[in-house]
């Protein structure tokens, strides 16, 4: 996968250079300590030309997830979207991916920095996952005690986690990994959240052990427009399998179904769960579409 090409810019420190040409410090403490936060926004062609999905949302959570770890954020969020517009411009971007990266320079201490530095890149990405239902097997890694980090941040470092969780799926045949939390409850998949459907209800790992994905949320909107019962709650590895569906939810692999849990199949096809009406809407709400919840 390329992500930048000779030509493709990048917004570094308040100014857009060439991706190709911007270098990084070897001694950054981001790079040694995975102490740098990130966001993954999409931004889609719509009916009303290419809008950035919950712009605003994003960019107050890279806010909250530095404010939380002591990472300095001299940030405007407005000036950051426009910012987030006018890359998609230079690099003539319609539907694409974009990912913010607040980062710390040289530092090899453990102390947080005094200043940090803020890079935006974009690039054209499918959905994450592809458009399949996945097969999912559940870790062996769990995510991170929330009393051994900000686990509603989005750390760089939490992301080591994410990758061995990941690795270790594919390794044992599954697409995708599924992790419980320290209480040995469903908690997440490494890069997204995670919804279950039991007798027309949907079901969601309570805040706490999570990322608050702003998907799962929209997703909660929409089925309140949508008159479906959503509940948040502590879910065991067992009352999922014995869920009708389940599904994950992130910016990048958007609404995803899930098709097996190690080896239990779920009951439902997937075109019959409220995951794909959900998912219908979701795709009708980020394109702009009136009406978005109306399934035709
Ligand atoms: N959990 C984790 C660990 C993630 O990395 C992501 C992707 N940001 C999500 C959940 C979903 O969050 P969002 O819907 O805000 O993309």
């Amino acid at each position: 996968m390329q992500y930048y090409q000779p030509q493709t810019l990048i917004y570094h420190d308040g100014k857009f250079v060439s991706a190709s040409a911007t270098q990084i410090d070897l001694f950054g403490q981001s790079l040694h300590y995975g102490f740098a936060a990130f966001e993954g926004i999409r931004a889609y062609q719509t009916d009303n030309g290419t809008r950035i999905f919950k712009a605003k949302e994003h960019y107050l959570r890279l806010q909250k997830s530095c404010e939380l770890v002591g990472l300095p954020y001299p940030y405007d969020t407005q000036d950051l979207i426009n910012a987030s517009y006018e890359l998609l411009q230079v690099n003539k971007l319609k539907d694409a991916y974009i990912r913010p990266l607040v980062y710390a320079d040289a530092n090899m201490t453990l102390i947080a920095p005094q200043e940090s530095k803020l890079m935006i890149a974009a690039w054209e990405w499918g959905a994450y996952l592809g458009n399949k239902q996945i097969k999912v097997g559940i870790s062996p890694f769990q995510r991170p005690n929330p009393k051994s980090t900000f686990i509603e941040a989005k750390i760089s470092g939490h992301y080591v986690n994410s990758i061995l969780a990941t690795t270790h799926a594919k390794r044992h045949g599954y697409d995708e990994a599924l992790l419980l939390d320290a209480n040995g409850f469903v908690a997440e998949a490494p890069g997204a959240n995670i919804f279950m459907e039991k007798d027309g209800k949907l079901f969601t790992p309570a805040l706490g052990n999570i990322l608050p994905g702003i998907t799962r949320s929209t997703i909660m909107d929409i089925a309140h427009r949508l008159d479906i019962p959503v509940f948040e709650a502590a879910i065991t590895p067992a009352e999922l399998k014995a869920a009708d569906a389940a599904f994950f939810c992130g910016t990048a692999v958007e609404i995803i179904g899930i098709h097996t849990i190690d080896d239990h199949v779920f009951k439902a096809r997937w075109a019959d769960t409220l995951g794909a009406t959900i998912a219908s809407a979701y795709k009708n709400l980020v394109l702009e579409k009136e009406n978005f919840e109306v399934i035709i």
